[in-house]
């Protein structure tokens, strides 16, 4: 029997993403839908590059969300930048820098990893004795905070070698636009991805990019055609591009782009360093809380992300026995791990509206009563 609607329970995100969604954010989604080519729709379209510019700490021109969820930025960046045969490296110490690879070779680019084990930063050794066996590389590819782990990697100096190789840089920020700091123009990024639905506490299904001058000198230059019409730039800059002359691309999510919208409009009232400060703070009263019950931290604690804590499971209790009593009895969310850390881990996510002291408290009254039971 069908219900008369869907009811989702009430619940505390602190999992991988997506994050816990302000109010505010949720009022916006559900606005009256205008046409995407209203005036007035291409008037906020613009207030949101202002905003995701602002968000990036960038002065790039074509900064845009793709109307599709970070995997797609992911593609976008791929699809656009790299022409078959092409040599890409990809570092990777995650899940997420595995998915890098495998677009470098859907895009028919020569793909050369730089393996870090899990749990580790990208070498940047590595990455620089890989650039000098292949002087012909064209791109340099990495994951600024692996969600895999936990980790984060040290962008600048990446690109700083990367740059010093004459690649063009490609970098997830997923999981770090709005959690940690990152300065898209100071690091000499060149293409990068986010997602709405981590530390911008928004809506899922949006995916921020931004392309320096460069990138997009190499997109207008290219000698064959994008391969995906959909995330192909040079149309996509059209639309969100030039407001007066604004043409039919695809039709924008509206509704989502209104949550966006809000989200940032509260990231930039709250500002973005004090944001930072603020995932980092409750990170340490969690880590605190959490050590306190004898948990252990997986990652050292100069690579650890704040928005994304890897804790190992304590020795006899079942990852999805607690894990569903943490839902069933809390309605909180912690995140499974993933690949050869799954049953081995869990994820706490600190991610945008969901890093709060609120929520920090009800996860370390969850933990030690839930353990505290399991044990007994
Ligand atoms: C979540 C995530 C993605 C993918 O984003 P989706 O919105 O799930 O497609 C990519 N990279 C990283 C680092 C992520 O955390």
């Amino acid at each position: 029997m069908l219900k008369d609607s869907f009811y989702p329970p009430q619940r505390t995100l602190m999992g991988p993403g997506p994050s816990d969604i302000h109010p505010r954010v949720l009022q916006a989604l559900s606005r009256p839908t205008i046409g995407h080519l209203d005036p007035c729709f291409i008037g906020m379209m613009d207030e949101v590059k202002q905003l995701l510019k602002y968000a990036f700490v960038t002065e790039n021109e074509v900064t845009l969300a793709v109307s599709a969820p970070g995997s797609a930025g992911m593609e976008a960046c791929f699809v656009n930048l790299i022409e078959p045969g092409e040599k890409v490296i990809v570092c990777i110490n995650g899940v997420f820098g595995q998915r890098m690879a495998e677009n470098v070779i859907r895009c028919g680019g020569q793909l050369i990893n730089v393996e870090d084990e899990w749990c580790q930063p990208v070498s940047l050794e590595k990455l620089q004795a890989t650039l000098e066996q292949h002087p012909d590389t064209t791109a340099v590819a990495c994951v600024h905070a692996e969600t895999s782990t936990g980790v984060k990697s040290d962008i600048e100096a990446i690109c700083q070698i990367a740059k010093q190789h004459d690649c063009l840089t490609i970098v997830d920020t997923v999981t770090s636009l709005g959690g940690i700091p990152l300065y898209v123009d100071r690091w000499d990024i060149d293409a990068v991805y986010s997602g709405s639905q981590k530390c911008l506490s928004c809506v899922p299904g949006l995916s921020p990019v931004s392309f320096s001058s460069n990138a997009v000198d190499k997109i207008k230059s290219r000698k064959t055609k994008v391969q995906s019409w959909f995330l192909d730039q040079t149309l996509v800059m059209e639309y969100w591009g030039n407001k007066a002359a604004r043409t039919y691309h695809h039709t924008a999510p509206v509704n989502a782009l209104y949550a966006l919208h809000e989200a940032l409009l509260m990231l930039k009232k709250e500002g973005l360093e004090q944001a930072w400060q603020r995932h980092a703070m409750m990170h340490n009263r969690l880590y605190q809380g959490l050590t306190d019950l004898g948990i252990k931290f997986l990652v050292d604690e100069q690579h650890r992300l704040p928005q994304l804590n890897l804790i190992a499971i304590p020795e006899g209790i079942d990852d999805v026995a607690f894990r569903n009593h943490l839902l069933r009895h809390y309605n909180l969310e912690v995140g499974a791990a993933i690949g050869g850390l799954a049953g081995k881990a869990w994820r706490i996510g600190l991610m945008g509206y969901a890093a709060k002291a609120e929520n920090v408290a009800l996860c370390l009254k969850a933990f030690e009563e839930t353990l505290n039971m399991m044990r007994q």
